[in-house]
């Protein structure tokens, strides 16, 4: 069947169910985005021109919100508990349902069992029939509960399932075999998924698919508004939990921007101030979503103190015309050296607070510097006084954007199809060392450029992202693919990896091997300049853009992406 846009949402509000201070908080954000939501369908629909849609029969099973996981979150939502999940749950529901397929909520472990079919009863009872849905979206509690429910069959069905998956998952913790044996075992990973069915909130490593979230839009009157309406010595901080307060070295900072600045807060808090909100801050306690709206329309800074890490809020303030300010982490935080990221299924490097503000929208609505050096802190708070910036939102944040990027996706994605064989047929050069695509002479000897463009001729069945869109590029020493690709202005495209994968293209390359392997490991396809040696990827589960190791340079297959919309190439639409 054929998927029909709906702009009218009361049928989902009704899906959504009551109860909880966790479905009302979602529901109130649905009926609020209810117009924009229905503006923004109204122009894909324009923009797809008719196109076939099919529609899917999709169960969303929010695991994290089951009783049986212990439901953490709904008691916190009045008390600054992590909102930013509840948004973009809110979001993709939304999203699935305005995209017009056939959907199922489920929020407890006997609705998840009474659409999977699946008896009640003790231990794993196997889905014996088909799986009555097209798309699973859930979380990592809901794959565990389906892990103990469904049996065997999960086994089978797996390739259906989309894992919401705020921070990410990287390959090499998605393997079981290979975690286990190198270090990368956590008590997250290890699903052996295909990487791309873990979605992130933000787009990170692109072995995942990135799902993100809306924040509002506003039309150019309201912005005009917001910006004769500024208030240019107005701060709100962020940090909504008293704990996001108690940071060393604070006293310092705070004092300055206080010099300057009236500071607003948003704390929650039940009688008295918390302690570790200073005196001379506005504390408002927790604001519903619209009110912490209108406040921030106000106000000329949002200010992070380091914690929590990539949430929406920031989003939010930028599009609301706030210059954000953020701490930058030196060295960055991870997994490997910061207790909050212990644990997670990711090595990736935070760089600051909210990373995606600082590499993907940046100055001038973005500040990132050291909190500890007083003067760049104090000279910050100056120029943010002073400047006059517009508001502003990337367009994969509109409805627009997240409803185009999810509708890519689920006609496009297919995890259930066997791997296929390509043929190479050849590699004619495209590019110059530096990226550029314009021709230029044909070799360019390796060491000196990061950046060799080239495009596969390959004789392959129509795929997606398509085939048009690569890029060959081979890494720095020590660099990954992900940001071998950012430094030419691509992306790492990791469903082009098998294309790239083999003795063609390090031949094209002129790579000067003296073997070539093929190993599990995932830094393959890669070379050692030093020791002659080439290495292929034998595990497809393996290609990963997120690796790097000092030895090797990796062949990194990249794409080009669209302005605004990085999870799409040019003609991914
Ligand atoms: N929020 C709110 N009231 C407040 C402060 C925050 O409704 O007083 C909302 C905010 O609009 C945002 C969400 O909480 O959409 C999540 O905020 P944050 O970025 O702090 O992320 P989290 O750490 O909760 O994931």
């Amino acid at each position: 069947r054929q998927a029909a846009f709906r702009t009218d949402l009361s049928v989902l509000l009704d899906q959504v169910g009551t109860g909880k201070e966790s479905l009302s908080f979602m529901k109130r954000r649905i009926r609020r985005l209810a117009q924009q939501w229905a503006t923004a369908a109204n122009r894909l629909d324009t923009k797809l021109e008719q196109r076939w849609r099919d529609q899917k029969k999709i169960l969303v099973h929010v695991g994290f919100l089951t009783e049986e996981s212990g439901d953490v979150f709904s008691p916190k939502v009045l008390k600054g508990g992590p909102l930013g999940e509840m948004v973009q749950w809110a979001d993709i529901l939304t999203a699935l349902h305005v995209l017009g397929h056939n959907l199922k909520i489920s929020m407890s472990l006997k609705e998840l069992q009474g659409f999977l079919g699946v008896p009640p009863g003790r231990g794993s009872c196997p889905l014996t029939g088909p799986l009555p849905f097209d798309l699973i979206y859930t979380d990592y509690h809901g794959l565990q509960q389906m892990k103990q429910h469904m049996g065997l069959s999960l086994k089978k069905h797996k390739c259906h399932i989309r894992v919401i998956d705020t921070f990410g998952t990287e390959p090499a913790y998605n393997h079981e075999e290979y975690a286990t044996l190198h270090g990368y075992r956590t008590n997250w990973g290890y699903w052996n998924l295909d990487s791309r069915q873990y979605m992130t909130m933000f787009p990170h490593t692109p072995d995942n698919s990135f799902m993100g979230f809306v924040s509002e839009e506003l039309n150019d009157t309201e912005k005009r508004n917001i910006q004769q309406n500024k208030v240019n010595n107005m701060a709100v901080v962020y940090g909504k939990e008293p704990s996001m307060w108690k940071l060393q070295g604070k006293e310092g900072f705070l004092q300055i921007l206080h010099r300057y600045m009236e500071v607003h807060g948003t704390v929650y808090y039940e009688t008295q101030r918390p302690p570790e909100v200073p005196a001379f801050v506005k504390n408002h306690g927790l604001l519903p979503q619209h009110e912490l709206q209108q406040l921030l329309r106000k106000a000329k800074l949002f200010i992070g103190f380091g914690f929590p890490y990539e949430g929406p809020a920031p989003l939010e303030a930028i599009a609301n015309g706030c210059i954000f300010l953020q701490p930058k982490f030196n060295p960055p935080h991870s997994s490997l050296n910061h207790e909050f990221f212990r644990g997670k299924p990711t090595s990736r490097q935070v760089s600051s607070q909210h990373p995606y503000a600082e590499q993907y929208i940046g100055k001038p609505h973005v500040i990132t510097v050291d909190f500890n050096n007083s003067e760049e802190f104090d000279s910050a708070i100056r120029e943010i006084m002073r400047a006059k910036v517009e508001p502003y939102l990337p367009y994969e944040y509109t409805c627009e954007g997240m409803l185009e990027r999810v509708h890519a996706y689920i006609q496009n994605q297919d995890f259930c199809a066997p791997e296929r064989l390509f043929v190479l047929a050849n590699l004619t050069r495209q590019g110059t060392a530096g990226g550029s695509r314009t021709p230029g002479p044909l070799f360019v000897p390796l060491s000196n450029s990061t950046a060799l463009g080239w495009a596969l001729n390959v004789t392959a069945p129509a795929v997606w992202p398509p085939l048009s869109s690569l890029r060959l590029l081979v890494s720095q020493e020590g660099q990954s693919c992900v940001e071998a690709c950012q430094t030419s202005d691509f992306i790492c495209e990791p469903a082009h990896f098998r294309y790239i994968n083999n003795k063609e293209a390090l031949h094209a390359l002129e790579v000067q091997c003296e073997v070539v392997d093929s190993e599990i490991n995932h830094i393959l396809p890669a070379f050692s300049v030093m020791r002659r040696e080439c290495g292929l990827q034998r595990e497809p589960l393996l290609f990963s853009c997120a690796g790097h190791s000092p030895k090797y340079r990796r062949l990194c297959p990249c794409r080009d992406f669209r302005q605004g919309q990085v999870a799409l190439c040019r003609d991914c639409l």
